[in-house]
């Protein structure tokens, strides 16, 4: 069993992190400083989509790095271009605007609302957001977060409406023409892995056109194949207006993304916004080659094919469970207990696992796990929360 590490004196003390540190990875397994093994379930936080060293990834970045990394947006650049096109194809949204991560990506697509709402006149002051939300951490992201304890240090925030997530009814009693945007998320990752019942999102969708609103996705999580689609949106055949990207678009390295519609993309002349890093050559490297890989009809039926596995047996392994549920490799498992020491329990068994808010155990393993390591992964679990059940039992 892991000795916990002291932690180190020379860091910010923000994170409460688990006792392990990991030094190399191959595919899906990660090694810590001892050379033990672990069967990684959580690509940190949905990033690594690809796993570990995977060769295209560690050419197009080896490659890049040896040919140009940086030159800021000040100049075009052909990569920046071709990563557009490609996002331009999948997703039907013509524009696309870099940043570096998931919280930029949102924060941009506040600045395109308050726009929209200045290119009307100033008439649309309101934003709405969904309860259980999540969209990251900087003031404006924080704002349209719903997590209480993310934002009350924090306040005065800028004004968001909330209505509960997954219930288009009470969306269509709060919408109205006095708002600019409504943001959401296809499936609420950190807030649960809640998934909205069939429909929603269609619903949505013609809410937001009705009263004129901008519909943002925020595809952070669920976006690049995660949920055995490119974007979780087209489980519904629903096109928004802004849709935003990151965590997995770089398969680890930060960059992130906001697509847009040409009306929205209009409103965004030069100067508006902008960033330093945002799409450098490396990234836009990364992101073609995880794009390369990604969009494949049999990678992504693998998705919705191991997803559906994993929940099958995590429904065994945890009977108790009140609800197992996902979509592709995004899996929740909500139980009646803190998932806490079964995620500690989890790395002493050699199984990266996460939560996720409302005592959910939470699965995102790299796209490229195969049936074989998904059964491997829950046996580790299995013996995890067995050994748990013992040293309960032991204890009395
Ligand atoms: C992780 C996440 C974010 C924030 O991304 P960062 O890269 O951590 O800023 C925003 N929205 C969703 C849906 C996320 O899952």
């Amino acid at each position: 069993m892991p000795q916990p590490l002291p932690p180190c004196p020379h860091l910010a003390q923000n994170y409460a992190r688990q006792p392990v540190r990991f030094v190399r990875g191959q595919g899906v397994w990660l090694y810590d400083e001892q050379g033990r093994a672990y069967l990684d379930g959580f690509a940190g936080v949905a990033v690594s989509c690809l796993g570990h060293a995977h060769p295209a990834l560690v050419r197009a970045i080896s490659e890049q790095a040896a040919t140009l990394l940086h030159t800021s947006n000040h100049y075009h650049h052909p990569l920046q271009e071709r990563l557009a096109e490609r996002l331009a194809r999948l997703s039907g949204l013509p524009r696309a605007f870099f940043c570096n991560s998931g919280t930029e990506a949102n924060e941009a697509a506040l600045k395109l609302a308050r726009l929209w709402s200045r290119a009307q006149g100033g008439s649309r002051p309101r934003l709405l957001a969904c309860e259980g939300s999540f969209h990251g951490r900087t003031l404006g992201s924080l704002a349209l977060t719903h997590t209480p304890k993310y934002r009350e240090p924090f306040a005065p925030l800028p004004a968001v409406d909330f209505v509960p997530f997954g219930d288009a009814e009470a969306l269509a009693r709060a919408i109205d023409a006095r708002v600019a945007a409504v943001f959401v998320e296809p499936i609420q990752g950190e807030g649960g892995v809640r998934v909205p019942p069939p429909g929603y999102l269609a619903r949505v969708r013609e809410l937001c056109t009705q009263h004129g609103a901008l519909l943002v996705a925020d595809e952070v999580q669920t976006g690049i194949g995660r949920t055995g689609r490119m974007f979780a949106c087209e489980h519904e055949g629903v096109r928004p207006d802004v849709l935003c990207l990151a965590k997995g678009l770089g398969g680890g390295v930060p960059i992130g993304a906001v697509l847009m519609q040409e009306e929205v993309a209009a409103l965004l002349g030069p100067g508006l916004h902008g960033t330093t890093f945002g799409g450098n050559q490396l990234a836009c490297a990364a992101a073609l080659a995880v794009l390369a890989v990604v969009d494949d009809p049999a990678l992504l039926a693998a998705v919705r094919a191991h997803g559906e596995r994993l929940r099958r047996r995590l429904a065994e392994i945890f009977p108790e469970a009140l609800a197992v549920r996902g979509q592709g490799l995004l899996i929740g498992v909500q139980l009646p207990y803190d998932p806490a020491p079964l995620i500690a329990a989890g790395l002493d068994h050699g199984v990266v696992v996460g939560p996720a808010a409302g005592q959910v155990l939470r699965l995102a393993p790299p796209l490229i796990i195969s049936a074989a390591e998904c059964d491997e992964l829950c046996a580790r679990l299995a013996a995890a929360r067995a050994a748990l059940d013992g040293a309960r039992a032991a204890a009395g």
